[in-house]
């Protein structure tokens, strides 16, 4: 099990009331699992994501991120879990806009291990098909350009597991699904888990296992 969740409770108080995105959740994720996550806007995907991510944390319960558990840690500890272990991807992408596809690309592995040597970024943007835009800034690319290079750089550490948050969702059809077949090459391909969340059902039918957050349940499907 690479990612294992136990009895997560989240909730924001806001002026004073309590409001709970989920009680007792669990989950769990195998390597090179694909795990699609769908729900209403609201229901806590984002929220989940984060959590199963380290970038928030759960009022109770446990995670373990490869065997760790990485509940009670440091902020220090937490991002060299997270630059390790996890690559993000968003739906604003959150690329640079100073720097080149290239060197967005190859940041992470700099903060990394100190290494700016762009042969691994070169291959995976190529892998991606963006070999001819990899000069290009942030601004001269099409919205579904740069949702690839965000995928490129969620890879270029070679983490364990992947996080996609509504990846396609602001891209046209055509766009999404050639995203979407992306990460099943990517999930083919390389040896992540990948859990992606959408509100869209086209994109969560790819998952290999299924699952349904509402009303602050996490259900497993067949279909949805
Ligand atoms: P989704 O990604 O499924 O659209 P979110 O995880 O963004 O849902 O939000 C789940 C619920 O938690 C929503 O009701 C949202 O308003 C609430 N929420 C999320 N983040 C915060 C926050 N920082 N403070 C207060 N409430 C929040
Ligand atoms: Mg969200």
């Amino acid at each position: 099990m690479i990612l294992s969740a136990k009895k997560i409770t989240k909730s924001f108080t806001s002026i004073g009331n309590r409001l709970y995105v989920f009680k007792d959740l669990s989950f769990e994720i195998d390597k090179n699992e694909l795990v699609t996550i769908v729900g209403p806007s609201g229901s806590g995907k984002s929220t989940l994501l984060n959590i199963l991510g380290t970038l928030d944390s759960g009022d109770k319960g446990t995670i373990h991120i490869n065997g760790v558990n990485i509940s009670k840690m440091n902020d220090d500890e937490l991002a060299e879990v997270r630059c390790k272990h996890i690559g993000f991807v968003f739906q604003y992408h959150h690329l640079i806009p100073e720097l080149s596809a290239l060197e967005n690309v190859v940041l992470p592995q700099l903060i990394f291990s100190g290494d700016d040597n762009p042969k691994k970024a070169k291959e995976i943007i190529d892998f991606l098909g963006l070999s001819e835009r990899m000069s290009h800034f942030p601004s001269q690319l099409s919205g579904g350009e740069m949702s690839r290079i965000s995928v490129a750089r969620a890879l270029i550490n070679s983490p364990k597991i992947v996080l996609a948050d509504e990846p396609s969702g602001n891209l046209d059809h055509s766009n999404a699904s050639k995203l979407i077949e992306l990460f099943k090459s990517v999930n083919n391909e390389f040896d992540q888990s990948i859990i992606i969340a959408t509100h869209d059902p086209s994109v969560a039918s790819i998952g290999k296992r299924k699952f349904v957050l509402d009303n602050g349940l996490l259900t497993l499907v067949d279909n949805v």
